[in-house]
């Protein structure tokens, strides 16, 4: 079975190959680069643009015509909504036009079957850090179960929204990592943790007033070591708590080396193994045509009908029939 999957929440438009045998044949991605913030509207418009030209390329890297797909998956949410409709009507137009099954797929729950699949890992304890989200999860009675999350903004919105503030390109997170590097002095930033739930905004808020009379280096590498250590204190009580073996990183966000480093470093003091899925954290089509695969494998089917962008779209909704 040939599974091609469409990714198109926010900023990247990404068209996957794969092969039941879970072989990447095709991997293309796309991304809008806004000037300030993502314009919902500006970026749906990249996605139609680009849908075309992206879907061919992928077929050329595979070496197939689009009759030889036998599955079409496509985001269905979270993410916003004109780049979700786009993308949903993509699919659908490809899945009349060939006569196709179709299967809308939530977005998170792509990101981590991709991040197990590559990372070999089982039953994972999972710290998804992105743009808008940022959650510890663990499968539990067939759901991914929310143990811990952001109270307010996602970790990536905070990066990018403090980068804007003192004139960094969006996304703002790598280049605050590098100017991280050069930092050296520590400033004391809002450090909020309740359980296993965090919060950020005050952190963005003190983090900029703070940027006026403090080196950027300094800044960048204080705003990263406050968050990072908060992320990972939740990760470890959740750990602890759910006697977990693995621990997973995803996301955006999991991009970053010292994030990397801390769990890393947090995980083998409990005996668990660590792993960043490279090259994966970011939106891709891959993890949607791997999870259209798995939820297809699995006996799931959708008709039209069911194929509605769900821009609110929990992780915690979906039944995980695969595992
Ligand atoms: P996503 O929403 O999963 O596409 O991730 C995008 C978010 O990841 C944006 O907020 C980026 O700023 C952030 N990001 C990407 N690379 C890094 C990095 N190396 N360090 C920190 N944040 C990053
Ligand atoms: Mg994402």
């Amino acid at each position: 079975m040939i599974a091609l999957g469409i990714e198109g929440t926010a900023h990247t438009l990404g068209i996957g190959i794969l092969n039941s045998n879970h072989e990447i044949l095709a991997d293309i991605r796309k991304i809008y680069q806004p000037t300030g913030g993502i314009h919902p509207r500006e970026a749906s418009q990249f996605m139609s643009e680009n849908m075309d030209s992206a879907i061919d390329s992928a077929l050329e890297e595979a070496g197939l015509n689009f009759g030889d797909i036998d599955l079409i998956s496509f985001s269905q949410g979270p993410g916003m909504g004109p780049c979700l409709r786009t993308v949903a009507t993509a699919a659908r137009t490809l899945s009349l036009h060939y006569k196709i099954p179709i299967l809308g797929v939530n977005h998170c729950v792509a990101h981590i079957e991709i991040g197990r699949e590559l990372c070999k890992l089982r039953d994972p304890l999972i710290l998804y850090v992105s743009g808008g989200n940022t959650q510890i999860l663990k499968l539990k009675d067939k759901y991914y179960r929310v143990f811990g999350e952001t109270l307010d903004i996602g970790i990536g919105n905070m990066l990018d929204k403090f980068g804007r503030e003192i004139g960094l390109k969006h996304p703002a997170g790598p280049r605050i990592e590098r100017l991280a590097r050069n930092g050296r002095r520590y400033i004391e930033l809002p450090y909020v943790v309740k359980g296993t739930d965090l919060s950020f905004s005050g952190l963005l808020t003190s983090a900029i007033q703070k940027s006026r009379n403090n080196s950027l280096e300094d800044i960048c590498f204080s705003i990263q070591e406050t968050a990072f250590a908060m992320l990972t204190e939740v990760t470890e009580r959740a750990l602890a708590h759910l006697k977990a073996e693995e621990v997973l990183l995803t996301g955006g966000v999991g991009n970053n080396l010292r994030l990397q480093e801390m769990l890393r470093v947090m995980s083998a003091e409990h005996k668990a193994r660590f792993g960043v899925p490279k090259n994966y954290c970011n939106d891709n089509g891959v993890m949607i045509a791997l999870l259209g695969l798995l939820m297809h494998e699995s006996g799931i089917r959708q008709n039209i009908n069911d194929t509605e962008v769900k821009q609110r779209f929990r992780t915690d909704e979906v039944e995980i029939e695969w595992r």
